[in-house]
C-alpha cells in the first residue's frame, strides 16, 4: 500500500510562520515530491471547539481564512484533498468507540494537554472534549489509513497515543488500522518555532505571531520591535545568539542563496553569528536581513491569497468536494472498525445465523 499523509489545523486563527516552518513547507514538498498516494489536510473544526464552545464565531470565521493560508502556501487542490472535520460524522464515531480503550490516566500524562490546560486556565475546569482530544485526533489519522503525519513537536504525545490506540485495537479486534509515523521538520529550529516576544512557542491562543498573510510594512513592525539580546547596546558590544530571537528566526528562514541576495558580505549564517558574537554588527542590520529574507518567502504567499480572495465561492467548492470525497474514505474505514469490533449486525449474515440457532434449540 502506498503513503498517506493526514494532517490539519485548528481553525481559531489565520495561520502564521510557526505553521509553516512546522508543517505547511513540508506538506508542500511531499505534495510535490509524487511520493504519496494521499495527502488530507484537515480543518479541524471540531478540536477547535473544544477549547472555544462558547466562541463559534471565532471557529466558523476561521474556517475560511485558513483554506486561503492552505492554498496560498501552495497546497493545491488537484492533488491535495482539503476536507473539514466537523461535516464528517465518522470521525466522531470512531472517537467514540476508541474511547473504550483509553485510560484516564493515559490521557492525564499527556505533556501537551496538560501545558494547553495550564496556558487557557483550565485546571479545574477542563471541557471533557478537550481533555480527549487526543483520542479525536487518533480518529482523524486513522479514519484515512494515515502512514505519515507532518507535524510540530507539539504533536509527539498525540502521535505516541495513536499509535498505542492503533495497536490496541489491532490486538483486541484484529489487524484492522494502520500505524501512523510522525514526519517533524529536520531542522529542529522548525520543530517549535518561538514566539515574537521569545516565548516558547509561536501560537494563536498567545498572540505572538506573525502571521502569512500579515502585510509586509505589519511584518517589519514586528521585526523591528522582536527582543534581541539585552546587553547588546552598542554595535561593538559583543553579543548573544542563543535565544535571540531573529538569530532564531533566521536559522530557520535562511536558504542557500540569502546571502548572496541580501547580505553579500557574509558567505553563510554561521559567519554572521561569530561576528556577531564578537561585537560590531547592529541589531538594525540583523533585523533588516530577516525581514529581507522572510519577506523573500512571504511576498508568493500574499499574492496567492490575493488570487483566492478574489474567488470564494471556487474555494467553497474546493472545501465541499474535498469534504465529500474524504467522507467517503472515513465512511469506509469505521465499516471495517465496526465489523472488527462485531458491531456491523445488519451487515452480518453469521449474526443472524448464530441467533436463529441458538434460539431453535
Ligand atoms: P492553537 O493555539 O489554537 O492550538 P496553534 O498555533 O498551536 O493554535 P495548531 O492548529 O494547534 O496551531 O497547530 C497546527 C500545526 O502547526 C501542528 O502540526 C503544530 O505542530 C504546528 N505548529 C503550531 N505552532 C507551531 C510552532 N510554533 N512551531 C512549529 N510548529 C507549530
Ligand atoms: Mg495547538
Amino acid at each position: 500500500m502506498g503513503k498517506i499523509i493526514l494532517t490539519g489545523d485548528r481553525p481559531t486563527g489565520r495561520l502564521h510562520i510557526g505553521h509553516y516552518v512546522g508543517s505547511l513547507r513540508r506538506r508542500v514538498e511531499m505534495q510535490n515530491s509524487g511520493e504519496f498516494e494521499k495527502i488530507y489536510i484537515m480543518i479541524a473544526d471540531a478540536q477547535a471547539l473544544t477549547d472555544n464552545a462558547e466562541h463559534p464565531e471565532k471557529v466558523r470565521q476561521n474556517i475560511m481564512e485558513v483554506a486561503l493560508d492552505y492554498l496560498s502556501v501552495g497546497l493545491n487542490p488537484a492533488k491535495t484533498t482539503i476536507l473539514i472535520q466537523s461535516q464528517i460524522p465518522e470521525l466522531t464515531e470512531l472517537t467514540f468507540y476508541y474511547s473504550d480503550l483509553v485510560t484516564v490516566s493515559r490521557l492525564q500524562r499527556n505533556p501537551t494537554v496538560k501545558s494547553e490546560i495550564q496556558m487557557r486556565n483550565f485546571e479545574a475546569s477542563i471541557p471533557v472534549g478537550f481533555f480527549t482530544y487526543p483520542i479525536s485526533q487518533a480518529a482523524d489519522i486513522t479514519a484515512f489509513k494515515a502512514t505519515t503525519v507532518p507535524v510540530g513537536e507539539d504533536q509527539e504525545p498525540m502521535l505516541e497515543q495513536a499509535r498505542e490506540i492503533v495497536r490496541k485495537f489491532n490486538a483486541v479486534y484484529g489487524e484492522t488500522l494502520v500505524e501512523p509515523a510522525i514526519a517533524l521538520p529536520e531542522n529542529e529550529t522548525c520543530r517549535r518555532l518561538p514566539g515574537i516576544d521569545g516565548k516558547a512557542k509561536m501560537s494563536k491562543s498567545l498572540g505572538n505571531c506573525i502571521y502569512l498573510s500579515d502585510p509586509a510594512e505589519k511584518v517589519w513592525e514586528k521585526v523591528h520591535d522582536m527582543y534581541t539580546d539585552p546587553d547588546h547596546i552598542k554595535v561593538t558590544d559583543p553579543g548573544k545568539v542563543e535565544g535571540n530571537v531573529v538569530f532564531t528566526y533566521l536559522d530557520a528562514f535562511v536558504k542557500a542563496d540569502s546571502f548572496e541576495k541580501f547580505l553579500p558580505e557574509y558567505a553563510n549564517l554561521d559567519e554572521l553569528k561569530d561576528h556577531y558574537r564578537k561585537g560590531g554588527v547592529g541589531d538594525m542590520k540583523i533585523k533588516k536581513f530577516l525581514n529581507a529574507v522572510l519577506d523573500d518567502e512571504l511576498a508568493p504567499i500574499r499574492e496567492r491569497r490575493h488570487y483566492w480572495e478574489a474567488r470564494i465561492p471556487e474555494v467553497y467548492d474546493i472545501l465541499k468536494a474535498g469534504t465529500e470525497e474524504a467522507e467517503k474514505v472515513a465512511a469506509s474505514t469505521l465499516t471495517d472498525v465496526k465489523r472488527a469490533m462485531k458491531i456491523d449486525y445488519f451487515n452480518d449474515p453469521d449474526w443472524i445465523a448464530e441467533q436463529e440457532a441458538k434460539f431453535a434449540k
